[in-house]
């Protein structure tokens, strides 16, 4: 590059914008940089970058299979299917292939007409149709071009970041994932660790990587770091731009989360909950790998998918519990105070208002055959109609014992409600029966600290007056 085109343009043409791809490669050209902030990048340091991303892609293309390359020559396959480097019949002569990526990201020289840049706004007379652009004339996102309209003009700051974009990312051999998020902090740790990740491809490849944490999980330490006093929202946008089936999928988490996970850490038995729930998540091939990392798909349980608000979590502790027995009586302890700290912290309500109710079940319970009628209560559990049915014979027959229990309506209303709600309300009241019974020393579940979630224990029922004990295996 001569220096009157340098100077022509300035390192301050990479702008940061709402574009989720353009903002997470602008990121990435940042931490590429050494940079804190996008606006920091001096126009020698965007030089560098950019020559760095040519290169890695040069390398890519003729890259012998097998190698780490070679890997990152099919991350750029996925989101740049029919670019220089990706395409079948691409040039084999690196040199060559250098300089016609270096062209791509020339400074504009302005000889056409001049537009706005697509992203920034900026003016540049560069157009870019989709081998350029991940994304692009697909489903979502603005992205099908007009008929007759020869492209999209973008402007070399954002020609640069979209392909520092796989840096950025975080990756699989066909597919990125990038983050939004209202704290820029939590945006850029979660850039930072792809940075990172990224070269451990390039270097060993996909196979050579340690079982390393998903974008949930990476997303949820960020937000723990960066976002406990000032909550934020956050929003995963997880595509793949091939040339078959292009897919975009989209989930989040609501503002509650950083709370939420910030208060997890700070309460012992709600951390120690979470760690029993990644353990219990976690499974490994027959190679004993890491097959699902437990921490990945603990934190996925946060996220809502677009459009949706399906409070995975008490779900999930729900389905892991409803067989109490097979259940560590620590593991329920909890994930009792888990379940309670998520209803407090993303629904401010008082997990406190179910206790009547789960008295109510637990006084039934403790009054005869205390394995039978748990067995009862526990078939009831999740369902709002059973559990109607349930109270109602409960209610009956300690009201003929001379003892009465009212519930207000409201809460019964909640309770028995359709969808996550009714699911909610009834794993917080799973939990209370189970803690209400072993208040009336009512033993429900294993005993031993020792036994793990899929060993069949001994099992014990015991009552107070302690004339019944059952067992089985
Ligand atoms: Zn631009």
């Amino acid at each position: 590059m001569d220096q009157v085109s340098a100077r022509q343009i300035s390192a301050s043409s990479l702008r940061f914008t709402e574009h989720p791809l353009q903002r997470c490669g602008a990121w990435a050209v940042a931490v590429l940089a050494g940079c804190e902030r996008v606006e920091h990048v001096t126009e020698e340091q965007f030089e560098v970058v950019s020559r760095r991303i040519v290169d890695d892609a040069a390398d890519a293309a003729v890259a012998r299979q097998g190698s780490g390359a070679y890997d990152w020559w099919k991350v750029l396959f996925a989101l740049y299917p029919n670019s220089k480097p990706t395409h079948a019949r691409r040039e084999k002569d690196r040199t060559v292939l250098s300089q016609e990526m270096a062209r791509l990201f020339a400074p504009d020289e302005i000889n056409g007409p001049v537009r706005a840049c697509t992203f920034c706004g900026q003016p540049t007379d560069v157009l870019w149709a989709k081998s350029t652009l991940p994304m692009f004339d697909s489903i979502r996102a603005l992205n099908t071009l007009p008929p007759g309209t020869p492209g999209w003009p973008v402007c070399r700051g954002c020609r640069v970041a979209l392909w520092a974009l796989p840096y950025g990312a975080w990756l699989t051999a066909g597919s990125a994932t990038v983050l939004m998020c209202d704290n820029p902090q939590v945006e850029r740790q979660f850039v930072v660790r792809n940075v990172r990740r990224a070269g451990r491809i390039r270097q060993l490849g996909f196979d050579g990587l340690p079982a390393m944490a998903g974008p949930e999980a990476v997303t949820l330490q960020a937000l723990r770091e960066h976002a406990s006093d000032a909550p934020a929202a956050t929003s995963l946008w997880m595509f793949k731009n091939d040339n078959q089936e292009p897919w975009l999928r989209v989930s989040g988490t609501r503002t509650g989360v950083a709370r939420f996970v910030h208060r997890m850490r700070a309460d012992p038995d709600s951390a120690k909950g979470w760690r029993d729930l990644c353990r219990a998540l976690a499974h490994r091939d027959r190679q004993g790998r890491a097959a699902v990392d437990g921490a990945t798909a603990a934190a996925r349980l946060l996220f809502d998918r677009e459009g949706e608000r399906s409070d995975r979590l008490p779900m999930e502790l729900w389905a892991r519990s409803g067989d109490a027995e097979k259940v560590a009586r620590h593991t329920l302890v909890r994930w009792r105070a888990l379940c309670r700290l998520y209803v407090e912290v993303m629904y401010e309500m008082d997990p406190d208002r179910i206790k009547p109710v789960a008295e109510l079940l637990a006084s039934w319970i403790a009054q005869e055959s205390p394995r039978g009628r748990f067995n009862e209560y526990r078939r009831a559990a999740g369902s709002g109609y059973e559990l109607h049915k349930l109270l109602m014979t409960a209610g009956a027959r300690l009201y003929l014992d001379g003892r009465t229990q009212r519930i207000e309506p409201e809460l019964l209303g909640d309770l028995l409600a359709s969808g996550s709600q009714g699911w909610r309300e009834r794993t917080l009241l799973f939990f209370e029966v189970i803690e209400a019974l072993h208040n009336k020393k009512v033993v429900i579940g294993a005993t031993s600290s020792e036994v793990a979630d899929e060993d069949s224990e001994e099992i014990r029922f015991d009552t107070s007056n302690g004339d019944e004990a059952e067992e089985y295996a």
